[in-house]
């Protein structure tokens, strides 16, 4: 009867459901210890110039949950974020940033710029700014050596406060990038009005370069508008030599993409450090 039908298309949709649900108990729940038994890790992503030189590395949080393995930050970072944790575990990433940045310097290695994601519930924060500037004073870390990266879903504030932070960042030397740009469905108003150093192209435009005419207009677009603006464009998500190709006749500076390297743990990325020029690897994934 209905218990065996328990393949039907409807039961093991509700399965999955109550399964998630129960999952992000779960998950909140074991998120609260991940940071003080040492589940969490930084990995790093090299940006390169358009000549391959590696100038930046995007940290990306790992966790290691001792049942699950790796839980991707794209299902753990929602979870922290609704339930307030977030504030405690980016405490915890930008620490370990300014530590990563510490021990390259003690091994005599050319330092990259490290861009951190933020997500606009920390960055909505009354005290964002000031705890991290203390904290990266702390660590003696320089703020040329760090750029954030936030999303246009922090637009949804009032921007004047935004501004604010924007302008305080902008005078202690942060740099300050907009993270997934043009799929925030915000206006490009803010463009005009916030302080900012840099413009990743999202993913999903990388994606159909080649494939799709109105994506490849998008993609030059942003990079002419950009450069208009006098701010720096970093492509993400770039696998193919095709859409290297199409980013360097289009003149985006730099770019990030399996086409390099994947996200890699700190000794990995140290290692990738003593090459002066990463070289696209065709069809590495
Ligand atoms: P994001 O900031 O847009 O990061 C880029 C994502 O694209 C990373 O996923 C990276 O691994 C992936 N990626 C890079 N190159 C390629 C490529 O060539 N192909 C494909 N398919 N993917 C590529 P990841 O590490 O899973 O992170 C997902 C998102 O989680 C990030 O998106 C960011 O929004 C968030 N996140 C990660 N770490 C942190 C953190 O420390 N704090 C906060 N607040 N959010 C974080
Ligand atoms: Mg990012
Ligand atoms: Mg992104
Ligand atoms: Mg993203």
């Amino acid at each position: 009867a209905a218990k065996e039908n328990g393949r039907d298309g409807c039961v093991v949709y509700t399965a999955e459901l109550e399964q998630r649900t129960n999952q992000n108990l779960l998950l909140q729940n074991d998120l609260r210890n991940a940071i003080n038994q040492q589940q969490l890790m930084l990995y790093y992503q090299p940006i390169v110039q358009r000549d391959g030189k590696i100038v930046a590395a995007e940290a990306l949080l790992r966790w290691y949950h001792p049942k699950l393995g790796f839980v991707s930050p794209a299902e753990f970072i929602p979870v922290a974020e609704h339930s307030g944790l977030i504030i405690e575990l980016s405490r915890w990433v930008i620490a370990e940033a300014c530590r990563f940045i510490n021990s390259l310097a003690a091994k005599n290695c050319v330092i990259p710029r490290i861009s951190i994601n933020i997500s606009a519930r920390q960055f909505n924060h009354i005290d964002f700014v000031p705890s991290f500037l203390s904290a990266i004073a702390e660590f003696q870390v320089a703020p040329a050596q760090l750029q954030l990266e936030l999303t246009e879903h922090l637009l949804l504030t009032d921007l004047s406060v935004i501004q604010d932070k924007f302008e305080a960042l902008r005078q202690a030397g942060i740099a300050v990038a907009i993270d997934d740009f043009g799929t925030g469905y915000s206006s490009l108003s803010y463009l005009q009005h916030l302080s900012l150093t840099q413009l990743k192209i999202d993913q999903s435009f990388v994606k159909q370069i080649g494939c799709s005419h109105k994506a490849d207009a998008i993609v030059s677009t942003i990079v002419n508008m950009a450069h208009a603006l006098e701010l720096q464009v970093v492509a993400e998500g770039v696998e193919t030599p095709e859409q290297r190709q199409f980013l360097l006749n289009v003149g985006c500076d730099s770019f990030q993409g399996f086409l390099w390297s994947k996200p890699v743990p700190a000794a990995s990325f140290t290692e990738l450090l003593t090459q002066e020029f990463l070289q696209p690897e065709h069809g590495n994934q």
